[in-house]
């Protein structure tokens, strides 16, 4: 892993229209991401956690232009991504690719495990004749643990830990340079999700991947994740760098997902932090710090002021008014 960025993201923003009325006006915004900025190094993964409908999976897709962004810059390999037209981003895409949650919502029931692996090698044009193109998918297979006696055969006849090999096969196929994993292990069961979290680890290292790793649950994050990036409500509460991040969590909202995850050891006695309330709405979100209403320390300039998001010493970003007292 070097220093060397792969990803930047400034500012970004991505506002859905909510409309209403005969001539289906815009009368407000979903703010699903507000004005979030992060980085990925080269070779290192990026874990992104917040409860869902916090806006992560949504800032996935925007970087990746699946969503166009409201405002904001997506700077990858150097590339403004929102500058580019249809064919400069067609080109870029073979360097981002993703693997989204669902794998059997993800692929086509109709099309062979060969043709699914396949269809990004043809869109890209990366093989010259079939022959080769069927070497490179069976090369793909072989490395997501799945022989070539599968080729010929559908999703419904796997299960869902090698559908969820088959879309990382897709996604390796073009031979990216980044990943973004959308909550890649959610649907699967636990004993399952530790093969697959392996498995993108050991492709990490032999293909020098790039991972944004998205998830509810910080302790899927854990093993995988160089940093760890927290998500509320549309905006980053806090970025640091993993051991930090568990060690010493500064946002409170951390501390409350932090409290969250079970604990091996029956004596442990954990203080866990029960939060109050749903999410609120991203229509209309709470003022000042979003966190207030369920925050256990909330003070009187929470609800009227947003605390700044800034650095804490070492890149480990945070955003809340308790720490601007210390
Ligand atoms: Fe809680 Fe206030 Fe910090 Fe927000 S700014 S997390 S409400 S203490």
């Amino acid at each position: 892993m070097t220093e060397e960025r792969l990803l930047e993201i400034k500012n970004l923003k991505k506002y859905f229209p909510v409309k209403a009325g005969v001539f289906r006006r815009t009368v407000a915004h979903v703010k699903a991401v507000d004005d979030i900025s992060f980085h990925i190094n080269k070779g290192e993964t990026l874990g992104l956690v917040g409860e869902s409908g916090c806006g992560k999976s949504t800032a996935g897709r925007t970087i990746l232009r699946l969503l166009e962004a409201t405002e904001g810059e997506i700077t990858f390999e150097g590339h403004n991504l929102l500058e580019l037209d249809k064919r400069e981003l067609r080109e870029m895409r073979k360097e981002m690719q993703i693997i989204f949650q669902d794998p059997y919502a993800s692929l086509n029931p109709r099309m062979t495990v060969a043709d699914i692996v396949g269809e990004p090698i043809d869109i890209h044009g990366l093989a010259a004749n079939k022959k080769e193109r069927n070497e490179r998918v069976t090369e793909i297979l072989d490395t997501v643990g799945l022989g070539t006696e599968y080729m010929k055969r559908y999703p419904h006849e796997f299960s869902g830990g090698q559908r969820q090999r088959i879309g990382v096969a897709r996604a390796l196929a073009v031979d990216p340079s980044l990943i973004i994993a959308d909550e890649p292990v959610s649907a699967l069961d636990v004993s399952i999700q530790a093969q697959v979290i392996n498995l993108l680890q050991d492709l990490q290292k032999d293909f020098s991947l790039t991972y944004l790793f998205i998830a509810h649950d910080l302790s899927v994050v854990k093993h995988i994740s160089d940093r760890v990036a927290v998500m509320y409500l549309g905006k980053l509460v806090e970025v640091a760098d993993k051991q930090k991040l568990f060690d010493d969590p500064k946002h409170p909202y951390t501390q409350s997902l932090l409290s969250a995850i079970p604990v091996a050891d029956p004596t442990y006695k954990s203080d866990r932090i029960i939060l109050e309330g749903d999410v609120p709405s991203p229509v209309n979100p709470p003022s000042g710090c979003r966190f207030h209403p369920r925050c256990p320390y909330a003070m009187e300039i929470c609800s009227e002021v947003e605390p700044e998001y800034k650095d804490y010493g070492e890149g480990h970003y945070a955003a809340c008014h308790l720490l601007e007292q210390e």
